[in-house]
């Protein structure tokens, strides 16, 4: 097959729209000449609203964990409480940084696959009165669990005087985050996800009750002392040189993200998903998750009885089409459908056509067209909907 063609349907580096691309290679400039400036200027304020924050949006040059490691650092200091809801392996990640640092982590691990619900954090908040900290993770890339991050948030705040961090790098900007309305302190995302962008930019949403608790925090940082960011941000600049080509390519993403409009790209990925739940159940699979805690922007299946996900993996990379595995003890128990950012519902039905020849292929049993056949009538179904509340409103 064609060595050069294949679709990246992964959770993560996603496909890069090639207007993107092609604004990344433009030539370079000084990271303190004023057009550099002007760009800061104007992608740290754009991003706001993706957010949900009325405040610029810090850029950081460091992959999503940079994000997440800065929220720790800034945040807390050795000795301190912090709890951490663990629902796969990036809330694991979370809890891993804050006991690099010597934070008396409590964690609250929830069955991979499910997400946290309000009612068990309240329980775990009331045994655990002294944290400082609360982390969460938004969509769990691992189980393509989308916690309800607005509830969780909202019994953090009703109950106690904790920060709130939340780790959105797989789904800002996919799905809709209010980082001030619901009370988040860091909400951190990454630019390789939903962003459409290479790997490289991370960026935090960081409320008022979080800079102060900064001020006083003693746990030595540089690179990831968010202040500088701030007081480089006040004079439209960073403290170091950023991945300045990755910044034309977030300005054209946010060019895109407002000609199709955000609601319109909200509901872009709930039909993905839609569409690729009915096409796995369609073809006899099984889906990690229940519909309830499912993510817009990443779907685990688990393997079959007679055939190895791995298998399926392989053959379907040979097919031209990049699936991601499971991580941590689910290595080898599932695959992971990514289909965020430049991604639509064409590209579903590709990918589930390709799993349908790929399961026939390594032997395993399947009814070819069933998977497709569903997830069209799905896409058919919501359009309807759509056509029908336009007519509604008049629109
Ligand atoms: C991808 C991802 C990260 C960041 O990973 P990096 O490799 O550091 O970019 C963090 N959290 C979640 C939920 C992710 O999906």
């Amino acid at each position: 097959m064609l060595k050069d063609k294949y679709r990246l349907q992964i959770p993560g580096p996603t496909p890069i729209p090639p207007r993107v691309q092609l604004a990344m290679s433009r030539p370079m400039i000084g990271h303190r000449d004023p057009d550099c400036s002007r760009l800061v200027r104007e992608v740290s304020r754009r991003l706001g609203p993706v957010f949900g924050t009325q405040n610029p949006v810090l850029l950081l040059t460091g992959s999503g964990t940079s994000a997440l490691e800065a929220a720790a650092a800034n945040l807390l200091a050795e000795g301190e409480e912090a709890a951490v809801v663990v629902t796969g392996a990036f809330g694991d990640r979370f809890a891993n940084i804050l006991n690099s640092m010597r934070v008396k982590v409590h964690r609250l691990d929830v069955e991979w696959g499910k997400a946290c619900h309000p009612e068990q954090l309240d329980a775990f908040l009331e045994q655990h009165p002294r944290v400082k900290a609360v982390f969460l993770t938004f969509c769990e890339t691992s189980t393509g669990v989308l916690n309800p991050i607005r509830e969780l948030v909202g019994r953090v705040r009703e109950r106690t005087q904790a920060l709130t961090v939340v780790d959105g790098v797989s789904c800002v900007g996919g799905v809709p985050a209010e980082a001030d309305r619901w009370g988040i302190d860091i909400l951190v995302a990454g630019s390789q996800k939903a962003l459409m962008l290479p790997p490289g930019l991370a960026f935090a949403a960081v409320s008022d009750r979080a800079w102060n608790a900064m001020e006083t925090n003693p746990h030595p940082r540089f690179y990831l002392d968010l202040s500088n960011y701030r007081k480089s941000l006040e004079k439209d600049t960073t403290p170091n040189t950023p991945a300045v080509s990755l910044l034309f390519g977030l300005k054209e993403v946010l060019d895109m993200l407002d000609e199709e409009g955000m609601e319109t790209v909200f509901s872009r990925h709930r039909l993905m998903m839609e569409m690729t739940r009915a096409g796995i159940r369609a073809l006899d699979l099984e889906l990690l998750t229940e519909d309830r805690d499912a993510s817009p922007t990443v779907t685990a299946v688990k393997g079959g009885k007679t055939w190895s996900s791995e298998d399926l993996r392989k053959e379907l990379r040979r097919l031209g089409l990049r699936v991601a595995g499971g991580q941590q003890h689910l290595k080898g128990k599932i695959f992971r459908i990514g289909h965020m950012g430049y991604a639509d519902p064409l590209d579903v039905l590709t990918t589930l056509s390709a799993l349908e020849v790929a399961l026939a292929r390594i032997g395993a049993p399947v009814e070819t067209g069933a998977g497709t056949q569903a997830a069209e009538e799905e896409w058919i179904r919501v359009s309807r909907a759509d056509h029908r509340s336009v007519k509604q409103t008049g629109n």
